[in-house]
């Protein structure tokens, strides 16, 4: 099963602009780290000011860790260490203020709660969450009436299961949102945004350990005379049986992808031209002379490139892309390596 994402998590793998998604959430602990630090200040003080100083040196404690961890985040942009630790002096704090001031403190347990499962993955909130339903409870025991446990245990457990809930629906929905947003609907491939992050994610594999990448440009040739002669939605059809086709010869770690109305274009992630070279050999004798519909068949014209030195997603998809024109200048139902 899929690993569940905190709300956090989700929230990072949404937004448009690749240079800019991750700034708003990986800025969220550290926002919580400043209004912790903030908010516990004029407690510090004023406990140090009356004497408590147990209480007032961990407070001091709490503020300084804030700050050390909001600033770690903010230049380190890490958030899940930060999340973890957030999410348990939050769990720690109430259990310690529980224990020192008694069960007038027990509504901050809520507060910790909520940040449980806005920080952390659905399951490790629910398991911190019910650890601290019990260690308050322990904690009480003897100094609590069995109302006041009674109503904090019934209270906590009813706003846990709730949390829990929203919390799991929140991910599937999320997690039902991100795969719609990167496929066509059409043929299920991925769709032209999720082959530009791809295409920024294996460049940068490339320039950081110099992996290769290909792409395998595809365009159908001839398409408009099968939606002229069997109407759209016969087009329609073969769109979503070729696409299953390459789909089924690929590897389950190359990505096809639907750029344009037929036009696909597969990404070898660690393949040289050469293999990239007779994956499209290969579709394109596949092809040939397979029928799609009855008496619809269709050819492909291909342009194969491998990334280069230096070379921005742009300018690699103008080399395949003409290395393609070229196939069909050439006669169609062909492969051409790119310049
Ligand atoms: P070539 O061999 O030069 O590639 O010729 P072609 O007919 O394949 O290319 P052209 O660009 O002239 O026509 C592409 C056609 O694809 C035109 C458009 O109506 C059709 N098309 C684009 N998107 C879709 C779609 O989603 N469904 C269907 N059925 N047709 C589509
Ligand atoms: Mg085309
Ligand atoms: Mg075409």
């Amino acid at each position: 099963m899929a690993q569940r994402r905190s709300a956090l998590d989700v929230w990072k793998s949404l937004g448009d602009e690749p240079s800019t998604r991750h700034a708003t959430a990986e800025l969220v602990p550290a926002v919580l780290c400043a209004a912790g630090a903030i908010g516990l200040a004029p407690f510090a003080v004023m406990r140090w000011m009356s004497g408590e100083l147990p209480i007032a040196a961990m407070d001091t404690a709490v503020i300084v860790f804030f700050v050390l961890l909001g600033t770690y985040v903010y230049r380190t942009r890490k958030v899940r260490i930060a999340s973890v630790l957030i999410a348990l002096i939050g769990v720690v704090g109430v259990t310690l203020s529980v224990n020192f001031r008694g069960v007038g403190q027990t509504p901050w347990a809520f507060p910790a709660m909520l940040s449980c499962f806005f920080l952390l993955r659905p399951r490790e909130a629910l398991g911190l969450t019910l650890a601290l339903c019990v260690v308050i409870f322990l904690q009480l025991q003897g100094s609590a009436s069995t109302g006041q446990l009674a109503a904090f245990i019934a209270t906590m457990l009813i706003s846990t299961v709730f949390a829990f809930g929203f919390s799991i629906i929140n991910d599937q929905q999320q997690d039902k949102l991100v795969s719609l947003a990167a496929k066509d609907p059409l043929t299920g491939a991925g769709n032209r945004r999720a082959f530009v992050d791809r295409l920024r994610d294996v460049i940068a594999r490339f320039e950081r350990s110099g992996m290769p990448s290909s792409l395998v440009l595809i365009d159908i040739d001839h398409f408009k005379s099968i939606n002229d002669t069997h109407g759209h939605s016969a087009g329609d059809e073969v769109l979503c049986r070729v696409s299953t086709l390459i789909d089924a010869r690929i590897r389950d770690v190359d990505r096809l992808y639907r750029i344009g109305g037929e036009e696909f274009v597969v990404v070898l992630e660690g393949e040289h031209l050469e293999s990239a070279y007779d994956l499209a050999e290969d579709l394109r004798e596949r092809m040939d002379g397979k029928e799609l519909l009855p008496g619809v068949s269709v050819t492909l014209s291909m342009g194969v490139a491998q990334i280069r030195e230096r070379e921005s997603d742009d300018r690699w998809i103008r080399r395949a892309d003409k290395a393609m024109y070229e196939a069909k200048r050439s006669g169609r139902n062909r492969v051409k390596v790119a310049e």
